[in-house]
């Protein structure tokens, strides 16, 4: 068996089409998709024209800092968007993968005060992660491909400053 799960460009487009087929038919419309960039965007837009939903919304959270050092907890980078939108709405997360599940949770419990209900929604799942998301394409405990970051960037760029 392989080690790596793969998904391409053309898997992707089949796989986010039948995750919101899933959520269409749980009865589940959100008034809000909320994206993890950078892989969650992809997912949210999918969704988003899927769900006929218009209304998106963009989070940046990385587990790295601008100098390349690992952090133990995933952050939110600037601008983070205001919750105060949010209240009284249905708010769908999407991202590409629940891993550890830390990103999610930490996304999830910045809208958890506020908003009406939250939801989330993944192309895959991993069994350890700690956020069991209600809507999941696939469930895989491989190291996972993804179109957007299988190959190398066309250019690097080193010293970038993230917001913080
Ligand atoms: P977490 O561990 O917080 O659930 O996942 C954090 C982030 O790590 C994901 O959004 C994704 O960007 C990255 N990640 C986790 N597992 C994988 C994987 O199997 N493949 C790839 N390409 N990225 C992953």
């Amino acid at each position: 068996s392989d080690v790596r799960e793969s998904l391409t460009y053309e898997k992707f487009g089949v796989a986010v089409r039948e995750l919101a087929q899933t959520i269409a038919d749980d009865g589940f419309e959100p008034d809000i998709i909320l994206s993890i960039a950078r892989g969650g965007v992809f997912v949210a837009g999918g969704l988003a024209y899927a769900l006929d939903c218009k209304n998106i919304h963009l989070v940046n959270v990385e587990f790295y800092t601008g100098v390349g050092q690992t952090l133990e907890m995933p952050v939110m980078l600037a601008p983070v968007p205001n919750v105060i939108d949010f209240s009284n709405k249905k708010v769908l997360i999407a991202d590409d993968v629940a891993d550890t599940g830390k990103t999610l949770k930490l996304v999830r419990d910045f809208c958890l005060d506020t908003v009406a209900e939250v939801r989330s929604a993944v192309i895959y799942e991993k069994p350890d992660s700690l956020v069991k998301c209600e809507y999941v394409w696939k469930r895989t405990d491989k190291w996972i491909n993804f179109p957007w970051s299988v190959d190398e960037p066309v250019v690097r760029r080193e010293g970038q400053v993230l917001d913080a």
